[in-house]
């Protein structure tokens, strides 16, 4: 890659003067291009013999925001001394010389990085022993100051020592119930060793046609490189990790998302069955998720809280009736709840949530479902014979599918 004209790093080598007349030569980054391919993996041999590394080269995609794309990017450092200043940027000095091997859905493939530092930062490090050099790496939270497209096109998510591309995270998107990290892990690793075995069965058949085509002494007089060793993929846990770091990326897009979301029909229900899920640090921290949608199934807000009382919802009730108003949006018509909206000993617990919505003219009603579950209350059992039957006819006497 390095001396590669064509398809390596570096533009044609420069000769210049310097100071002193003496004449020079300088290698100058090529900055048209952020990706490099190697030649295609050889298929037929003529007269010399292949090496190793021309079956097993891999892409590089060298990260250059300030150089190629060139990016007037601020020290990331809140203690720098040029944080107010508008006209101080970072400026690009040479590049990393550690190689991040990031994995893909077949292959490996190498990342560069070039290397950003702050010229406020190393004055103010001159000065005081606290301070250090101000130098960053393109990665984050340099990318962050890109723009969303830019950020788009940074190919992975980077850990602390390792790199998975964003193609192979994706395929974690898809949230069927089949679709879980192991079988995941296991997809991208036969994926890979289809491809190094492949690598490796053209390498020796090629090695092996030229064998047939010499005399055996000239074949054993030459040495054959051996293959690179397979490269171990990363776990599944790591895998998770970069999908989780990815998600977090995505916060902003899902609040605005779920913001963005309305309803004229609404339902609101709680629920003790996923607090159980929570696991971890988390555990046992809360006991309620309370969760209201609208007519389209689509999630308006969902929290969590420790009692399912007037005083812990009041301020996801306020919020929902603000982000209505906010956005001009009319007041619901009707809200179905599962408990809550009985008037027997005065206004319900309900209506003191939604008062406002409540004056302009909402009505509360008790969702069929729960409705349903309430003759419960009259059945000694349910595993008599009849349940399922009384039930079906229940649900029969209130909906009719209409045809039309
Ligand atoms: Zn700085």
């Amino acid at each position: 890659m390095k001396d590669d004209l064509e398809r390596g790093l570096f533009q044609r080598v420069m000769t210049y003067k310097d100071i002193h007349g003496e004449i020079k030569k300088r290698k100058v980054l090529k900055d048209d291009r952020m990706w490099f391919h190697p030649p295609e993996c050889p298929d037929m041999v003529r007269s010399t013999l292949p090496s190793a590394d021309a079956f097993f080269r891999s892409r590089l995609n060298f990260c250059r925001p300030v150089g190629v794309w060139g990016y007037s990017l601020k020290c990331p450092r809140n203690n720098c001394p040029a944080r107010d200043r508008e006209d101080a940027f970072l400026y690009h000095c040479g590049y990393a010389n550690t190689v991040r091997y990031i994995c893909d859905i077949s292959d490996w493939y190498c990342m560069l990085t070039e290397v950003l530092a702050c010229s406020a930062c190393r004055k103010a490090a001159k000065a005081s022993a606290t301070h250090s050099i101000g130098q960053f790496l393109a990665g984050c939270p340099i990318i962050s100051q890109l723009t969303p497209a830019h950020q788009a096109m940074f190919p992975a998510i980077l850990t602390l020592r390792h790199g998975v591309d964003k193609q192979v995270v994706k395929l974690m998107t898809d949230r069927t119930a089949a679709n879980y990290m192991a079988s995941i892990w296991r997809q991208v690793q036969e994926n890979h060793c289809e491809k190094y075995l492949h690598r490796k069965d053209i390498y020796s058949t090629l090695l092996t046609s030229l064998t047939k085509e010499r005399s055996l002494l000239n074949t054993i007089r030459h040495k054959f490189q051996p293959p690179p060793q397979h490269r171990k993929l990363p776990s599944a846990k790591l895998l998770r990790k970069a999908f989780l770091i990815g998600e977090a990326e995505n916060t902003e897009d899902y609040r605005a998302l779920i913001m963005s979301t309305f309803g004229k029909l609404l339902k609101f229900d709680s629920t003790k069955k996923i607090c159980k899920k929570l696991a971890g640090a988390g555990c046992g921290t809360a006991e309620w998720c309370t969760n209201v949608g609208n007519e389209l199934s689509q999630v308006l807000t969902s929290v969590l809280t420790c009692e399912e009382s007037v005083q812990k919802l009041r301020p996801m009730a306020k919020g929902l009736i603000d982000r209505y108003s906010k956005a001009a949006e009319s007041p619901p018509e009707e809200m179905y709840v599962d408990c809550g909206y009985c008037r027997l000993y005065g206004v319900s617990s309900i209506e003191k949530l939604f008062n406002e919505w409540m004056e302009s003219g909402m009505v509360i009603h008790l969702d069929i479902f729960h409705w349903n579950h309430r003759f419960d209350a009259a059945v000694r059992t349910d595993h008599h014979p009849k349940y399922a039957l009384f039930k079906s006819a229940l649900s029969a006497a209130v909906f009719a599918f209409s045809q039309w």
